[in-house]
């Protein structure tokens, strides 16, 4: 009946499935349902079970993914619902994944490594006791005891993982340092996830440019090597997404990807300026920019998907009247060189500092 919580949980689906996407898996369809509370045993109802069952018959589905977090019981109830060879994972499992995947410094890895430990701690104890219950309480006891040696052999791992992660972090600068050394500057993407950081990047670069560069053929995916038409170079990188519903619990992980971005050059922050919550998504990711080391580095604003705004003449003013604001369409390559111009304005007061650190 509330149109605003209908919107709500729309734009939060399509948050999902981009997040789906950018993990790699292809979205073939979403459905939700309205419900005064979540059903305790299957978190949906059991009709809308039957209909997503019939879906995944028909499509061939192999993950279901539910956009909040499901308890373990409800993760159990829900895969044997959908038949045993289904994947259901929840919003928090596919983040992590994706950070997963993400994670370019070892320090990132052991972060993410921790936070999907701990995911996985509370949903131990129900898988083993489920086991207890299909064997017919034939074995009472057994299951309680495979849950205590589970659970203390996760904790020891997450110990060590946390005294690893200590170390790194004590050695950290020295890294940087090293790092620092290479002379082409590095540009980092941040925003939330769906502004079109990876259709910039894209656009900038053809996915071939680093076939034969051996140089940077050990760059992760998500950075490219840019060559401006006056020769000059540098390598753009694209961070993990912000993302609406960030829960908690992973929130350390999130950082720990980002992290990364506080040996770069160069900031670029790249807004959806067609998004009805633009400013909020700009405020909160200043506020983290702003909680990581990154004060000392330059930055640029871009406002994305001109195109598809409603006013393109005032937004454009309104950039133009401010400061650091480049606006273009990352689609269509309206305003890319100008984006250019601007980065490479912006760099020659970094390089001079970077170079400065060569001995
Ligand atoms: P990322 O999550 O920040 O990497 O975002 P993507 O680059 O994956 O883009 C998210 C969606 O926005 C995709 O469907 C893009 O096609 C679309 N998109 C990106 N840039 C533009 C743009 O300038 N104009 C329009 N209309 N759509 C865009």
């Amino acid at each position: 009946s509330n149109t605003e919580v209908l919107f709500g949980v729309e734009e939060s689906l399509k948050e999902l499935t981009q997040l789906a996407d950018t993990a790699g898996l292809m979205v073939v369809g979403s459905t939700y349902q309205k419900l005064v509370s979540p059903n305790s045993r299957t978190y949906i109802g059991s009709g809308k079970v039957a209909e997503i069952k019939s879906a995944i018959n028909a499509l061939g589905v192999e993950t279901v993914i539910f956009d909040d977090e499901l308890s373990a019981g409800q993760l159990r109830n829900l895969e044997k619902a959908f038949g045993g060879e289904v994947r259901v994972c929840d919003r928090t499992a596919l983040i992590l994944d994706i950070f997963n995947q993400r994670a370019a410094t070892h320090e990132a890895a052991l972060q993410v490594a921790l936070a999907q430990m701990e995911y996985q701690l509370p949903r131990l104890t129900k898988m083993w006791t489920h086991l207890e219950r299909q064997a017919g309480g034939k074995v009472k006891g057994m299951g309680e005891k495979q849950i205590e040696v589970d659970k203390r052999i996760l904790r020891t791992q997450i110990g060590v993982l946390k005294k690893e992660l200590e170390s790194v972090r004590k050695h950290r600068k020295q890294y940087r340092n090293q790092r620092l050394s290479v002379p082409v500057p590095v540009v980092s993407l941040v925003g939330y996830t769906n502004a079109g950081k990876s259709t910039l990047l894209n656009q900038l670069t053809g996915a071939n440019v680093m076939a034969e560069d051996r140089l940077f053929a050990t760059l992760d995916p998500t950075t490219r090597r840019v060559q401006t038409k006056n020769g000059k170079e540098f390598l753009l990188t694209d961070t993990v997404g912000f993302i609406q519903k960030l829960p908690t619990t992973v929130v350390a992980a999130f950082r720990a990807t980002l992290e990364e971005i506080s040996e770069s050059s160069l900031l670029v922050h790249v807004v959806d300026i067609s998004h009805p919550l633009a400013e909020q998504q700009i405020n909160a990711v200043d506020k983290v920019l702003s909680e990581l080391d990154v004060s000392s580095i330059p930055r640029l604003m871009v406002w994305n998907k001109v195109d598809k705004v409603s006013n393109p003449e005032s937004i454009k003013l309104e950039a133009e009247k401010r400061d650091d604001v480049v606006c273009i369409s990352a689609l269509s390559g309206e305003g890319v060189n100008e984006f250019c111009n601007a980065v490479q304005e912006k760099l020659k007061d970094s390089m001079v500092w970077v170079e400065a650190l060569i001995p």
